[in-house]
């Protein structure tokens, strides 16, 4: 049996020790007969480090996962192809993945495009349509972009709720209550809301998109499906659904949809929610997708799709760079670990 190394933890370390004893015959046989039908959808970003350059060992953990992953017999569908077996009413297919790619930066044509091909692994990439147009950059790189640049040790800003806050950059992570603070708030504005952040942070806001945010060319994308992969919509401008009028939702989701069928022939009726908790998107947004021709869309609420669950909200899990959390997450362990927690509660 094959049991790559893992990269991420401790070797004999207990988690990996019990991971690979649930993987080998006889616990996984039973396991999977307790987990009952499941299939995970991975969600990849970017593999890059912060100057923008490829991450070797980001690359190399993949590459890694997905070795193990051809190695173990499993298969990969992209999401198009599970809706189409939904509405076949089939089972959910076993041992088979489906790995997507939210946003549609550059190297994520550029480098994940070539290397999940080499598997012969589909990827379904979400793509922000004005960003691949070249009209923006989305509002939450932009936060990243101005407290990687500000030489403040804190930015005090009134979000468009007319809220004082103040970006604490001493903290480890100081992007992420900012970023929560914004998506919980009116985001009808926040394109131009972003002015004053850049005022804030004594920064000029940049003309054009900068290379470390730089987006895939629609070429670019119309070449991944040469390759065997699927492009999809994930709105216009990446503006939290929860947070829009009824109209600008509409835009952003119908919208997307229409840009990507003028730009892209073939891409795929599948959608995923910017964000994606299920703070994120509304019923409202739920039904948009489904009175359209899109055929079901997901969240990143993490979890494997199970039998019964809501196409307009399918759970995915990050792409672990751990191969034993890569392990976990790909076959029953992390289901039945769910299904445990929940007849405990
Ligand atoms: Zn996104």
């Amino acid at each position: 049996m094959y049991f790559p190394r893992a990269s991420g933890v401790r070797e004999g370390g207990m988690k990996q020790q019990l991971v690979h004893w649930g993987m080998s015959p006889l616990p996984r046989w039973i396991g999977r007969r307790l987990a009952g039908s499941f299939l995970p959808i991975f969600m990849l970003h970017r593999c890059t480090d912060n100057s923008g350059r490829p991450d070797p060992r980001q690359i190399q953990a993949f590459r890694d996962c997905l070795s193990y992953f051809r190695h173990q017999g499993y298969r990969a569908i992209s999401l198009q192809q599970l809706f189409e077996s939904m509405d076949a009413s089939e089972p959910l297919p076993q041992r088979t993945a489906v790995f997507t790619v939210d946003d549609g930066f550059h190297d994520q044509a550029e480098i994940l495009g070539p290397l999940f091909a080499e598997f012969d692994i589909p990827l379904t990439y979400f793509v922000i349509t004005d960003f691949l147009e070249g009209k923006l950059w989305s509002w939450d790189d932009h936060l990243l972009y101005v407290l990687e640049h500000t030489d403040l040790e804190s930015i005090p800003v009134t979000l468009p709720n007319g809220q004082d806050f103040v970006i604490d950059l001493s903290l480890p992570k100081p992007h992420r209550p900012a970023r929560e603070a914004l998506k919980s708030g009116d985001q009808n504005r926040i394109y131009d809301w972003l002015d004053h952040l850049y005022e804030a942070a004594r920064l000029e806001r940049p003309d054009v998109i900068p290379d470390t945010y730089r987006p895939m060319s629609w070429q670019q994308a119309r070449a991944l499906i040469d390759q065997g992969h699927a492009i999809a919509p994930h709105t216009r401008s990446h503006r939290i659904l929860s947070q829009l009028s009824d109209e600008e939702a509409r835009r952003e989701i119908i919208g997307s949809w229409e840009d990507l069928q003028r730009k892209v022939p073939g891409c795929s009726p599948v959608f995923a929610y910017p964000t994606g908790r299920n703070t994120d998107f509304t019923p409202r947004d739920r039904k948009i997708v489904e009175d359209s021709p899109l055929l079901g869309a997901v969240s990143t609420e993490p979890n494997s799709v199970q039998t019964g669950n809501d196409r307009y909200a399918l759970p995915r899990f990050g792409m672990p760079t751990d191969i034993v959390d890569f392990m976990q997450y790909l076959d029953y362990i992390e289901v039945l670990k769910g299904k445990l927690r929940s007849l405990l509660n």
